[in-house]
């Protein structure tokens, strides 16, 4: 019981790490003795300091606080909590009422427990005291101010996050299993790096992704050869999955992704791992800012693969056949599906069962795998001969034969010879008609200059093909003593290095014939 004489007082002293780093003067100690030197002013008897500190108050709720308390051990928030059950105490004394809310609905309740349930005031360092008589309006007032500090703490955290990710630094705690922080001696992260612990088993791992090893099984393959979690127990299910497709474990810094879905509800998309697939709107990435998890060949092998794997999803359990996911109908852009009925092997266009009726074609499309090998053993054969592994996948490749590209280069020979011959003539030329040559040379000199620039977009536009993984893929067919012997390999190794050399580009069947070859597009059948 309270004596009638003698006010009570406990000093409620608060702070985050990060007001703690901003400001020194509401530091604990300065928020200490300010609030001991008022209660020594008017007469109060200190009961209790108490000192809380680095934890969130961004609570709604005294319960939600209680909780949280509890379980983060702060012993802080249990002593105020004991202290409004027991109701021992006259006065709180506090700087702000920031001090122990950071939410004005929590705000409210733990002024109206102090008032009205314990029948105690509060004395704010900054407006003095709070009774019944004010606290309608200082809790207005503040529920206010600390709704607009949140606000502004918010978009300046916000604001510093996102610098981190410009930096290449990741945002938040949470990041990428295979990087790593680097620490300063102050714990502040200044860089972001592979984990050398993790990269033996992000070597098996992309392995075994790249040996066609089903989602589901990796971790369980993993496992078997003796690479676990730090705990013992296997990697969890598609772990692998969700590293391999985040674009932070191929050096690129990202924001705003993590939430992103698309239309079919998935939360993995080709552009992380395909560097030519545009970013979709409100996602931010600065590309290579940071050393990827993976290098080299396997690195390589491992983003032809993930992007396969996404480009002609299987459905279900189906096997994998030559031509799996490479034939796309001429009239309606459905990829064919392979089926086999013991007589014939053929690929067919499905989009009549599965198609909007504007979309699908009104019958079924064939064209037997025979035709399409033959087909594609021919256009093998003319890539090995003239030595070019862009033959399938050049985007500029309309027809089978001498790329655009190339043609454009042997223009480019010519006038530039033709350049050469008249500056030699002009040499050798009498001075006074030295300057007939130099409209030619000027006529000539335009034309090469706009044939450079159509080369260069030319080029762009090729170097959206990953040229790496196509040259990659094609050292391996040439690695076949013959193309027999390349069709008798592995249905899923064959199709797989036919991808690898189609890049973005599908076979067009109509009429049964292939027809050539079109960029590939993900349609959507609703
Ligand atoms: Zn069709």
């Amino acid at each position: 019981m309270t004596q009638p004489e003698t006010i009570n007082a406990i000093i409620l002293a608060a702070v985050s790490a990060k007001d703690q780093a901003e400001d020194d003067k509401f530091s604990l100690d300065a928020q200490i003795n300010d609030s001991r030197a008022v209660a020594e002013k008017n007469g109060w008897n200190v009961v209790d300091v108490i000192r809380i500190e680095g934890h969130s108050r961004n609570y709604r709720t005294l319960a939600q606080l209680a909780a949280a308390a509890r379980e983060n051990n702060e012993p802080g928030f249990d002593r105020l909590i004991a202290h409004f059950e027991k109701q021992d105490f006259d006065i709180l004394i506090c700087r702000d009422a920031n001090r122990f809310a950071r939410k004005p609905s929590l705000l409210y309740e733990i002024v109206d427990t102090i008032l009205e349930d314990c029948g105690a005031r509060i004395y704010s360092l900054s407006d003095g005291m709070v009774d019944a008589n004010n606290a309608d309006m200082w809790l207005m007032v503040k529920g206010y101010e600390i709704r607009k500090q949140m606000q502004w703490l918010k978009t300046e955290m916000q604001r510093g996050r996102y610098k981190l990710v410009e930096l290449g630094l990741p945002m938040g705690n949470e990041h990428v299993w295979s990087h790593m922080r680097v620490r300063d001696d102050k714990f502040k992260t200044v860089d972001f790096i592979p984990d050398p612990d993790k990269q033996s088993v992000i070597y098996e791992a992309a392995q075994l992704v790249v040996n066609r090893v089903s989602w589901r099984q990796i971790e369980k393959d993993l496992f078997e050869m003796g690479f676990a979690q730090k705990n013992g127990k296997p990697y969890l299910t598609h772990h692998f999955y969700h590293v391999f497709y985040n674009p932070w474990f191929w050096g690129d810094a990202v924001r705003n992704h993590t939430y992103r879905q698309n239309q079919s509800g998935r939360s993995v998309e080709l552009w992380m791992v395909d560097p030519s697939v545009p970013i979709p709107d409100g996602v931010v990435m600065y590309r290579d800012k940071i050393e990827p998890a993976i290098k080299g060949d396997l690195a390589i092998k491992l983003r032809a693969e993930l992007i396969r794997r996404i480009t002609s999803r299987p459905r279900q359990h189906r096997n994998t056949h030559h031509f799996s996911g490479l034939l796309v109908c001429g009239r309606c852009g459905f990829t064919m599906a392979y089926h086999d009925t013991g007589k014939n092997i053929y690929y067919e266009c499905g989009s009549k069962y599965v198609a909007s009726e504007r979309a699908r074609c009104t019958r079924k499309w064939l064209i037997r795998e025979s035709e399409v090998k033959a087909w594609m053993n021919e256009a093998l054969r003319l890539m090995i001969e003239s030595n070019h592994p862009y033959l399938l996948a050049d985007p500029n490749n309309e027809a089978l034969g001498e790329t655009r590209l190339q043609s454009y280069y042997k223009d480019l020979e010519q006038i530039e010879t033709q350049i050469r011959r008249i500056i030699e003539k002009q040499a050798h030329a009498p001075e006074s008609v030295s300057s007939l040559y130099d409209d030619q040379i000027e006529a000539f000199a335009t034309q090469r200059e706009k044939l450079l620039a159509t080369i260069q977009t030319t080029e762009q536009k090729q170097q959206l093909v990953n040229q790496g993984d196509i040259n990659l893929a094609y050292r391996e067919l040439t690695t076949y003593e013959t193309l027999e012997h390349f069709w008798q390999d592995d249905p899923g190794v064959i199709n797989q290095l036919l991808h690898r050399l189609m890049g973005k580009r599908r076979l067009a069947i109509r009429d049964r014939k292939v027809v050539g070859t079109v960029e590939y597009r993900r349609r959507s059948h609703r």
